[in-house]
């Protein structure tokens, strides 16, 4: 794909109004061969500025979570949705995510991961293609095709709704720990990082 230099879109103008809002194409970041990929909506202000996904305050609380299931940001895969920002932080619309879904599938593609996980609703719809209520789906898994192949979805409640709904923290705590465990990450049982060396 002449867009993509392996797993990083290079350019894109596909959706004018990210064109216009945008003041760079986000693509994913972490190992390209991660058993674990963390998919979110759209970039906001500070991924825009930064090129990078779950930066800021939301990437703050998801860094927190991995380090506590014994997980380093490094060692999984955080991707969106759509990897331009949209204006005003308004939701992707339906052709958005349908232009950037062609990314998003190649990246699965090429990383294979155990398990996919869902950081709030945008996501979760999309990749499950039915309406979802996170709050209460939270931690389930679903087996289901994407691009034709076989996935496992794990939903998850967006970390910045931990921020303003404290009540969500163990949900989220308790999303990111089943990850882990989907992913292969073995628990060492004494609380500490669960990956060797980490
Ligand atoms: S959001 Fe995706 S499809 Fe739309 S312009 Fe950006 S990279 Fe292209």
């Amino acid at each position: 794909m002449e867009q993509m230099d392996g797993l990083t879109v290079t350019a894109c103008e596909r959706c004018p109004e990210l064109c216009e809002s945008r003041s760079r194409i986000v693509s994913g970041v972490g190992p390209e061969d991660a058993d674990l990929v963390f998919v979110g909506e759209a970039p906001g202000a500070t991924e825009d500025e930064r090129g990078e996904p779950f930066v800021g305050r939301s990437g703050d609380v998801l860094d927190d979570a991995l380090r506590d299931a014994g997980l380093a940001r490094a060692d999984v895969r955080i991707t969106n949705c759509v990897r331009c920002r949209p204006p005003d932080n308004r939701d992707p619309t339906d052709d958005e995510l349908a232009n950037c879904r062609e990314y998003l599938e190649r990246e699965l593609d090429l990383l294979d991961p155990e398990v996919i996980v869902t950081l709030g609703k945008v996501p979760s719809e999309h990749l499950l293609e039915r309406s979802v209520g996170v709050t209460n789906e939270a931690g389930t898994v679903t087996e289901t095709r994407i691009a034709g192949a076989p996935r496992r979805v794990l939903v998850s409640v967006h970390p910045a709704a931990t921020l303003y709904d404290p009540s969500q923290r163990e949900t989220f705590a308790e999303t990111i720990d089943t990850a882990a465990d989907l992913a292969g990450v073995e628990d060492s049982g004494d609380g500490q990082a669960r990956l060797g060396d980490f």
